[in-house]
């Protein structure tokens, strides 16, 4: 008989020390409002790193993404990480949403071009008066304020760019710009994480690369949205959705399932940061988080503050 597998969250005797931090977007109705400030309310006690807010396409949500950073600095003990494009802005523009966090209070930016106005396929084209790209964006951050910055990774390669290679050198002029963290756009096949992490540090590249998790809270949409973002949704996945249509009991069932292979797998080759996109939704991140060993925090204060989620929604 073979022995018993020790728990792979002990090392030595001593647990693990696994850190989360959880994406959401800014909501732009009064229902998406309350789900929002739903899924925030139950994540919040697992203690995150950090809370990140969408820049919706081309600064289309730069109000509602300031708004929803500002609320959480005021009602909440996360620390937020506001999103921020350079497409289609004035560096004066960009400036001034930059200033602004800085003056809420906000620490720490997710620094990114953005998709060009006509969308993933259309020739990116950095807007005459503008920051050129993610480099150039994160050097004005750096520039002007007391930031954190964070940027994107993509293991299989950006959709714009002609080779992995490519994506490396754009990280590298990234992290020499100020990045202190990648975040990865998210990947079903943990191989593919691990070769480009081999890859970017075989060019010099030291931070962290947090791999980015999407559970997979619905297959077909998940399906589009990685054709988009050029993300490869294996065979294997789809089978495993395959016949759930219309049984939304066991996909949940099955799409915990999936997403505790892939984070297990990858906290047993040695991973202990993860970023989670919520898609606003808490239920399964939930899940995952407290399978990695996360728990409501003793000392985190779940009484009301001042405009509770209900109020202003
Ligand atoms: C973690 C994460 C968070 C995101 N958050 C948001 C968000 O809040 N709002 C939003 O609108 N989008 C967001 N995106 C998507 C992102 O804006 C798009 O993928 C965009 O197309 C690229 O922006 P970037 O900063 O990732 O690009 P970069 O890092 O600047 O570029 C990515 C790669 O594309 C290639 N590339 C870039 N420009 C060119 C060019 N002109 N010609 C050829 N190749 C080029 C380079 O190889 C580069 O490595 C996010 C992506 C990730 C991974």
């Amino acid at each position: 008989m073979s022995a018993v597998r020790a728990s792979r969250f002990v090392q030595a005797g001593a647990p693990r020390r696994i850190s989360v931090s959880f994406e959401f977007f800014p909501p732009n109705t009064a229902e998406m409002e309350l789900s929002l400030w739903g899924a925030i309310a139950r994540l919040a006690p697992l203690s995150p790193n950090f809370v990140s807010v969408t820049y919706g396409a081309g600064g289309s949500t730069r109000e509602r993404t300031h708004a929803t950073v500002k609320r959480i600095l005021a009602e909440t003990m996360l620390t937020p990480a506001a999103h921020l494009t350079c497409v289609a802005a004035t560096r004066g523009e960009v400036d001034a949403v930059i200033a602004a966090y800085a003056e809420a209070g906000v620490r720490h930016i997710v620094a990114l071009r953005g998709d060009p106005p006509g969308g993933v396929g259309e020739l990116y084209a950095p807007h005459p008066g503008g920051y050129r790209n993610a480099a150039d964006l994160v050097a004005g951050i750096k520039r002007s304020a007391d930031m954190e910055v964070s940027v994107s990774a993509y293991p299989e390669k950006h959709p714009d760019s002609p080779s992995v290679e490519a994506d490396i050198d754009m990280l590298k002029a990234k992290v020499d710009a100020g990045a202190t963290r990648a975040i990865t756009q998210f990947f079903f096949e943990n191989a593919l994480y691990f070769r480009y992490l081999d890859r970017a540090r075989a060019s010099g590249i030291e931070i962290p690369i947090v791999p980015g998790m999407l559970p997979v809270q619905n297959f077909k949409t998940t399906k589009n949205f990685a054709a988009r973002c050029g993300a490869s949704v294996p065979d294997w996945l789809a089978e495993r959705f395959d016949g759930l249509e219309n049984d939304t009991a066991t996909r949940k069932l099955i799409a915990a399932a999936v997403a505790a292979e892939q984070v297990l797998d990858l906290v047993d080759h040695g991973v202990t940061d993860f970023h989670f996109y919520t898609m606003n939704r808490a239920d399964l991140v939930y899940a995952i988080c407290h399978l990695l060993g996360l728990r409501p925090g003793a000392e985190y204060d779940a009484s009301p503050r001042p405009h509770a989620a209900t109020e202003g929604a």
